[in-house]
This record gives C-alpha cells, structure tokens and sequence, in this order.
C-alpha cells in the first residue's frame, strides 16, 4: 500500500533532553516548555514543561483535556491528594480547575503534558488572566527561537 499523499510529514525528535537551553521557551522567571508537536490542524500541542525553583506556578482551567507524564522531580494540585512523581501519568478532564504547586526539593520538574484546546489562567477569584492556546504557543516559540538566534522559522518543524 501506498502512503496517502494527503499525510503529514512525520515528525521525529530524537533526543527530548538534548541538553540545549535554546530550546525552552521561557514563560514565567522559573517556568519554561519545550515544544514537541504543536498540532495548528487539530488545535492541541505537546510540549515538555519544566520549573526549576517553586511555589505556585499556575491555577487554570481546562476546556478541553489533557494527558500528563511527569519525567523528572515532582509536582501537585492543591484541589487534589496526590504528588506526581517520575513516572506519573495524570488525566484532567475537560472542565477542571486546578492550581498546579511545586514544593522545594532537589530536583528540576519536568513534566510532558498535551494540551487540547486551551489553558485558561485564573486568578485567585475566579477570573481570566490570560489564554493560551496552540496558536500562542507557536508565537512564543517563534519569538523566543528568533531572540536566541535560532530564527523565528525553527519552530515551523514542530507544527502539523
Ligand atoms: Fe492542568
């Protein structure tokens, strides 16, 4: 059987944790993400997240869902009773508000979450900060691989 001429081009990272600064997107002054698939076709992206240092890092609603695999140190939500750790894997289901907390420890947190839909940031009342969505995280990709010499097109090979 043929490939279908209609098929996206695969997309192979071969080394996630290539040790490369450059390819964390900054979003907050301990808060960074990697992108891995960013799907501008089916509006959902995957992307590692990682926080070095701690505290609250965000409470945010989901709209649509999300799968987790923690990688590396530990994280929690203050509205759950559980501590994602290594090997974690977490599904939020679409409607969840949650405040995501990573407590002082030894370890960098490193978790790869895929996000459908969008992040909604909430403030401690309830009320919308911010929204993220595939399409602002390509634009902060683009910026940030244009300000570290990468060039802003580098992240075009993580989008389908
Ligand atoms: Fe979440």
């Amino acid at each position: 059987m043929l490939r279908d001429p209609l098929a996206l081009k695969e997309l192979f990272i071969a080394r996630s944790d290539a040790d490369d600064e450059r390819l964390w997107v900054p979003v907050s002054p301990i808060t960074a993400f990697r992108p891995m698939f960013l799907s501008a076709s089916q509006g959902y992206w995957i992307s590692l997240t990682r926080v070095r240092g701690h505290g609250v890092i965000s409470r945010h609603r989901h709209p649509g869902l999300v799968h987790g695999m923690t990688l590396k140190g530990s994280w929690r939500y203050l509205e759950h009773d559980w501590v994602a750790q290594a090997g974690s894997y977490i599904f939020e289901p679409p409607g969840d508000v949650h405040t995501l907390v990573v407590d002082e420890g030894p370890e960098e947190m490193v978790t790869m979450f895929q996000i459908h839909g969008a992040m909604v940031y909430l403030d401690d009342a309830g009320a919308v900060t911010a929204v993220d969505d595939v399409f602002t995280r390509i634009e902060q990709c683009r910026a940030h691989f244009a300000a570290v010499g990468l060039g802003a097109d580098y992240v075009d090979q993580f989008v389908r």
